[in-house]
């Protein structure tokens, strides 16, 4: 039973008021076919929204079984509408986009029932109203009597206890028209149903009651139904309780709904994708580029270690020194002759320039693992190298003694040992490119011509780094495997400089030495191309002495050097280390910072390390450890005390000495003492070196102790321990004479150098501070900018299209929701409560934020093919290549559903609250 009693409801339309329903009071039977008649505007549409719990009234009371609404929350409203009212429209209100199955299953869909009961009513309902064939059609490909048909299905499926009808035939022709009466009045029997029409005939015909409205009131009631108040009891407050649906059920009710507008679903997925793809692909090009730029620091970083040696010099104040030299500005007229002090003062720069870097103190530091600097040394570690003297000779094919440094040619010929030597180092600027000829050795003049170098070894123990397997490739044979196997290392185009064939005896010796001369003769020679076979070269030899074994004792048990005496070399050959050729190495790299091998035979930290435990066990390191005093080389002390001591070593060393050298020391100081008398030295000249030993042995028969002092002051060279200790081989791991830093980054890099001015700082004595020259500072200090500037750039891009894409995705998100007001009017018209609504709408977005998320990423992939082909053509290299990391991919998916959420959560929260009348009213 509804009872509705003095209703009134207003609408305020800024100034103007509007009475649509003026205190109006009805009571309906339970089940009875009621007719409201009625002028347009006169408010029979209110009315039936107010009964149906679409709309609120604003005084009186509405009274549903003896219960008052008047306390209804929105869910009992909610409940109600889905569980005891049917609506059935003028204009249908059917979903377009859904089959009419679809359409009659909501109502039961919104109030929780299973998928199997909902189908099976919903048939049931649209077999009742006599359209059981036609379930699967959609409403468009219906007739309007036949939508109306499953409106009315639609209202029934719930088993409400009231039917509304607002004008259900008006928009039919009469024959349709009846139709849908007949269906109503059949309704009727056991229902309550209320319809609103203006068609009197109709009402006539059908209605068993009919009630007559104009401007908000009631005229006329042709079967009132009056109640007996004092028999009723008062109305109760109760509540109705809720409709429910699940998440998952409207997930899948989304996706249903989303599986019938496929092709919009794609267009709306397909829109928020593009989006997602100009992150993705923002993403990959940066994530290319900054792999690209990771390879190259780490690329130059292997080139370039920082480097720090025993001996050094520093670059960077001499190059500072030169550009001010060059900027300086001339203040003085051109009217005289003028000074220019600049190459003194490059002079005296050059000369403090050069300083002597305590390396053992730095190694401390280095080795302590809580120093700092450890957190940004690279992949390839830090390398000390070690100065050990070693020789290496070769037998040319004729047979005759080389040695590789190439002493054999200069000792052969003195005036050509400076083009030797000449030659020499242009042959180490030659093999390697020119930025590695930058090397400290060069700078501080400290030439060395021997082909031979160490190769940096890799890290766990590996006898060659990776690096240089990277830069180098076996043509023959293979990497060296032990302590005496060396590679010769060949230029790209297989190449290696004559003189290095020459110094290696790979090539006749005797051939060498007619170049030379016809050089010395200022002649222009032009050698023509040698070749030799890869097999020869691995079937040749070298010899290696260390150069504690080049002092031998002799009968007064001191050690003499025997290095220039070839007869002595050849018999130690025979007992020292023969280095074989394990493998020829090519470079591959065009990139000349990739160099890292500067000479022309390359060997391990094995050999090294096998010469320094040599070395140190070695008879002549030995002696001279236990005797820290005296040289033993000559027998002199290194620090004498007192004047005795001296004059005895001078004795001592007078003694020792052969015959020419007596006859050397004697002319020598006839010459100072003579020097007035040129008749006295020509004398001098004419003698023989016995003559001149004798003199000198009888001068020296009866010594007095200044002239001996004098002898030791002026003539007699002691040497020094350190000095000796280095000569014969000795070397203390904890004194390495050159260290390299590796670092893999510029960053780090410049790190690095922070730590040692740090460093430089914390050192208690000045003499420990390190100098060091930062060839990557000098080479790339703006590439370093540079560099930053581009990641900067990349990063801001990538903000900036996130940003762009987001709003993209909201606003589609946001119109796809506007653009389906009617249809939340629908569902609130069945009883859908607002948060049912919103959840459609969320699981509606969150659907297509993951579909357009994946279109995004697979999109962006297979543009990465043309994208990379293009960058790969236009660069002219395949260094940069644009990839999306996996985990950004699934980043950017699951960031296109929260954004479409966003997006779509503030309409969806709108569309539920949105009115459902002023809903359904919109088009
Ligand atoms: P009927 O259905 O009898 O044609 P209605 O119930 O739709 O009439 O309307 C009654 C009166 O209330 C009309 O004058 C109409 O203009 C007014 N009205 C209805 N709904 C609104 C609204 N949402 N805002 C303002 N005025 C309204
Ligand atoms: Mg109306």
């Amino acid at each position: 039973m509804l009872q509705i009693k003095n209703i009134s409801k207003k609408y305020t339309t800024g100034d103007f008021v509007q009475t649509a329903l003026n205190n109006v009071s009805l009571n309906f039977r339970d089940n009875e076919f009621v007719a409201i008649l009625g002028p347009s505007g006169s408010g029979k549409t209110t009315l039936l929204n107010i009964v149906g719990g679409l709309d609120r009234y604003d005084t009186g009371d509405l009274i549903i079984n003896g219960i008052s609404t008047k306390k209804y929350k929105d869910k009992d409203w909610d409940s109600y509408r889905n569980h005891t009212i049917g609506f059935v429209f003028q204009s249908y209100n059917l979903i377009p986009h859904q089959s009419i199955l679809s359409n009659v299953e909501l109502a039961l869909t919104i109030s929780g029932i299973s998928k199997k009961e909902r189908k099976e009513r919903a048939k049931q309902a649209l077999t009742d109203v006599g359209l059981g064939e036609q379930i699967h059609k959609r409403p468009n490909q219906l007739s309007g009597g036949q939508m109306q048909r499953v409106a009315i299905a639609r209202a029934l499926v719930n088993n409400p206890d009231i039917l509304l009808a607002d004008e259900p035939t008006g928009a039919l022709d009469s024959d349709t028209s009846v139709q849908v009466m007949e269906l109503l009045k059949e309704v009727a029997k056991d229902k309550l149903v209320i319809m609103v029409t203006h068609n009197p005939e109709l009402a006539n015909l059908y209605a068993n009651r009919i009630v007559r409205v104009k401007d908000g009131h009631i005229l006329d009631d042709s079967n009132p139904f009056e109640l007996n108040d004092k028999k009723i009891a008062p109305p109760e407050h109760k509540n109705m309780g809720k409709s429910s649906m699940s998440f998952l059920t409207s997930l899948a009710l989304s996706f249903n709904n989303l599986k019938t507008k496929k092709g919009r679903t794609f267009l709306t997925a397909f829109a928020g994708s593009i989006g997602i793809i100009g992150i993705a692909l923002i993403l990959s090009l940066s994530t290319g580029v900054n792999q690209y730029i990771t390879d190259i620091q780490k690329d130059t970083m292997t080139s370039y270690p920082i480097t720090i040696e025993q001996k050094t010099f520093d670059l960077s104040s001499m190059m500072n020194a030169g550009e001010q030299a060059s900027k300086k500005k001339v203040n003085h007229k051109l009217n005289a002759v003028f000074s220019n002090g600049t190459d003194i003062m490059m002079t005296s720069k050059m000369a403090t320039s050069i300083s002597e870097n305590n390396l053992t103190e730095f190694k401390k530091y280095l080795d302590n693992k809580d120093s700092e600097i450890n957190n940004y040394v690279g992949e390839n570690g830090i390398v000390y190298s070690y100065d050990v003297p070693f020789s290496v000779f070769s037998y040319d094919s004729d047979n005759t003694l080389v040695n590789t440094n190439g002493s054999t040619f200069s000792n052969s010929n003195s005036n050509t040992s400076s083009i030797a030597q000449m030659n020499g180092s242009m042959s180490v600027s030659m093999n390697a490119d020119m930025s590695t000829s930058m090397s400290t050795d060069m700078m501080t003049g400290n030439i060395n011509s021997s082909p031979f170098t160490e190769m940096l070894s890799g890290k766990n123990d590996e006898l060659v780094s990776d690096v240089i397997k990277d830069n180098y490739k076996v043509v023959y044979g293979d990497w060296p495997k032990a302590y005496d196997e060396v590679v010769l290392v060949l230029d790209k185009n297989n190449e290696v400089s004559l003189t290095t064939l020459y110094y290696l005896g790979l090539l006749p010796s005797k051939d060498y030495k007619d170049i030379l001369k016809q050089i010395n003769k200022g002649e222009e020679v032009n050698p023509e191309t040698s070749k030799i076979s890869y097999e020869d070269i691995c079937n040749h030899n070298f010899y290696l002495i260390a150069d504690s074994d080049l002092y031998q004792k002799n009968r007064s048990d001191l050690f003499k050097y025997v290095g220039n005496d070839n007869n002595k070399v050849e018999e130690l050959l025979k007992s020292g280390i023969t280095l074989k050729v394990s493998g020829i190495i090519r470079q591959t790299s065009d990139d000349s910072s990739n160099i890292q091998i500067s000479g022309s035979v390359g060997y391990t930290k094995a050999l090294t390390n096998y010469l320094i435990n040599y070395g140190n066990k070695s008879d002549i390191v030995k002696a001279q450890k236990n005797s820290p005093d005296v040289n033993v080389l000559n027998g002199l002390h290194f620090n004498p005390d007192n004047d005795s001591i001296k004059i005895d070593d001078a004795k001592t060393y007078l003694s020792n000495l052969s015959t020419s050298d007596k006859a050397n020391m004697w002319k020598s100081m006839a010459m100072t003492a003579y020097a007035d008398s040129p008749e006295q030295i020509q004398m001098l000249d004419s003698m023989t070196e016995t003559q001149l030993a004798a003199m000198l042995d009888s001068y020296l028969e009866n010594p007095k102790d200044e002239e001996m002092l004098s002898i030791y002051d002026n003539y007699i060279d002691v040497g020094s321990y350190d000095d000796n200790m280095k000569n014969f081989g000795y070397v203390s791991l904890g004194a390495p004479s050159s260290i390299s830093i590796y670092a893999d980054t510029f960053e780090d890099k410049d790190s690095i150098s922070d730590c040692i001015d740090k460093y430089n700082k914390d050192v208690k004595d000045d003499k420990d501070k390190i100098t060091y020259t930062d060839y990557v500072a000098l080479l790339m200090s703006s590439i370093t900018t540079i560099i930053n500037v581009i990641t900067y750039v990349l990063i801001a891009f990538v903000a900036v299209s996130l940003i762009v894409s987001s709003i993209m995705i909201g606003i589609i998100t946001y119109i796809s929701v506007l653009e389906r007001t009617k249809e939340i009017g629908i569902l609130r018209a069945i009883g859908a409560s607002k948060k049912n609504i919103s959840q459609v709408f969320n699981a509606e977005t969150f659907i297509i934020g993951l579909f357009s998320g994946i279109i995004g990423i697979g999109i962006t992939c297979l543009l990465l093919l043309p994208i990379n082909a293009i960058i790969h053509a236009v660069t002219d290299s395949t260094n940069v290549n644009a990839f999306l990391p996996v985990q950004s991919g699934i980043i950017l998916i699951v960031l296109s559903v929260i954004l479409t959420l966003i997006g779509g959560f503030i309409p969806a929260k709108k569309a539920a609250k949105k009115d459902p009348v002023a809903a359904l009213r919109s088009e």
